[in-house]
């Protein structure tokens, strides 16, 4: 089933960066349910809707989006909240907030404030750095539990009215921030103007979001899903941001998440030297062809021609009477599962490592979520990882599988069998 104009999904008529109706359809994926709508036993006859996952490039201003925006109520009501943050992501945020003060050698006591901020790991890092700290974030129980661990954070959503609000409470800020959000954002030029009003005269506002150069490159298309409705690119941000009062200085690669972009901003006219990360980026993003949505549509073939190399193989296996299982349920393999035409027919089962979805049921599909004891138990001859990114560890953890005369599949990207 699939629901495109009803009161759980609404499909925009411009561009999300600049407005125009100039939208022509790149890459048609198989629609899908909201890809991290893992399933209880209890729920299984309920029939979960798919959405449309079509990516629309601008003709005007070169952004790549979704323009079908899922309600975000039903998109996070049944996230799997993954809760303790990895001593990884915290040192990332160390580094990052030690990184900016290194650099902009803000004042004692000024303001960092950060969009999204989830539980305080940047806010923490700055207030270490000396800081004054604020966050926001519309997720009520995790607001509340930050607050009530030292770090200050405003339950709801950022907009330029709370802009004004916070600035005659706190004081403008030195540095905004804002992390893996400003793709999951639906009125990012609402949240831009709140920027520019909270923002001190000499303060600047870094953001990090996957890029669109490491979705192409290393055909990260199953990162494409309702969540994620904007795909980053440097192009189309300079003269977003310009439109409303704000100058990129700075346009970085950063490795996490598969491939990030940190963009430094400031108020235009601000004091800061624009580095020469914007040019560079440009100019990448230029030969690369990001600018042009026949790159897309020649993206598009590519992952076409991947879907039929793995059926191919996956039938093949299915006809020697070869009994196939898949590894790993992150909320990609959703949009591969889906768009790759891997169900039920296929795969018997998921393995998962986290018992947070061990006993739950795949989206729209309902395949089961077995912890990796099922391996022995229910002896399957093939595995296809669908936690493609972490192939080599799965296969090296699961050596005794292929001991025992197991194939693994990779799916991408390309299609292997190991
Ligand atoms: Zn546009």
């Amino acid at each position: 089933m699939t629901i495109s104009a009803n009161e759980l999904c609404h499909r925009r008529t411009g561009c999300r960066l600049c407005g125009s109706d100039r939208l022509s359809l790149v890459l048609k994926l198989a629609p899908t349910p909201p890809a991290n709508a893992f399933v209880p036993a209890q729920e299984l006859a309920v029939t979960q809707p798919c959405f449309p996952l079509d990516v629309f490039f601008c003709e005007d201003c070169k952004h790549v989006q979704l323009l079908d925006v899922v309600d975000p109520r039903h998109l996070f009501e049944k996230y799997v909240y993954v809760s303790g943050t990895s001593p990884v992501f915290v040192k990332h945020f160390d580094d990052y907030a030690a990184d900016l003060c290194q650099r902009f050698k803000p004042s004692e006591g000024a303001l960092a404030f950060d969009i999204g901020s989830n539980d305080g790991t940047l806010l923490k890092a700055f207030k270490s750095q000396g800081l004054r700290v604020l966050g926001i974030d519309p997720a009520i129980e995790i607001a509340n539990r930050a607050t009530q661990a030292g770090i200050e954070t405003i339950a709801g959503f950022f907009t330029p009215k709370k802009a004004q609000e916070i600035r005659e409470q706190h004081g403008p800020a030195t540095f905004i921030t804002a992390n893996n959000v400003f793709a999951h954002i639906d009125d990012l030029s609402g949240v831009a103007d709140g920027i520019a009003a909270l923002l001190a005269p000499n303060g600047v506002f870094a953001f990090e979001v996957s890029y669109l150069k490491d979705v192409v490159e290393k055909t990260l298309f199953d990162t494409i899903y309702h969540e994620h409705l904007d795909y980053h690119s440097v192009i189309p941000l300079i003269g977003f941001l310009k439109r409303h009062g704000l100058e990129l200085i700075e346009a970085l690669p950063v490795d996490s998440h598969g491939g990030s972009l940190r963009g430094i901003a400031q108020l235009a006219g601000g004091p800061w030297p624009v580095g020469a990360s914007v040019a560079k980026a440009v100019l990448q993003e230029t030969t690369l062809g990001l600018d042009k949505a026949e790159t897309f549509r020649r993206f598009a073939a590519d992952i076409e021609a991947k879907k039929q190399r793995l059926n191919a193989v996956l039938k093949g296996f299915k006809a020697d009477g070869k009994k196939v299982a898949a590894f790993g349920a992150p909320a990609k393999a959703t949009t591969l599962m889906y768009h790759f035409g891997i169900g039920a027919d296929l795969v018997d089962f998921i393995i998962d490592d986290s018992p947070l979805k061990q006993g739950l049921f795949s989206p729209g599909m309902h395949i089961p979520v077995l912890p990796g004891s099922a391996i022995a138990e229910k002896k399957p001859d093939v595995l296809v990882i669908l936690a493609w990114n972490f192939a080599a560890p799965i296969i090296a953890k699961n050596q005794s599988f292929r001991d025992a005369g197991g194939r693994f599949v990779i799916p991408l990207p390309e299609v292997e069998v190991v």
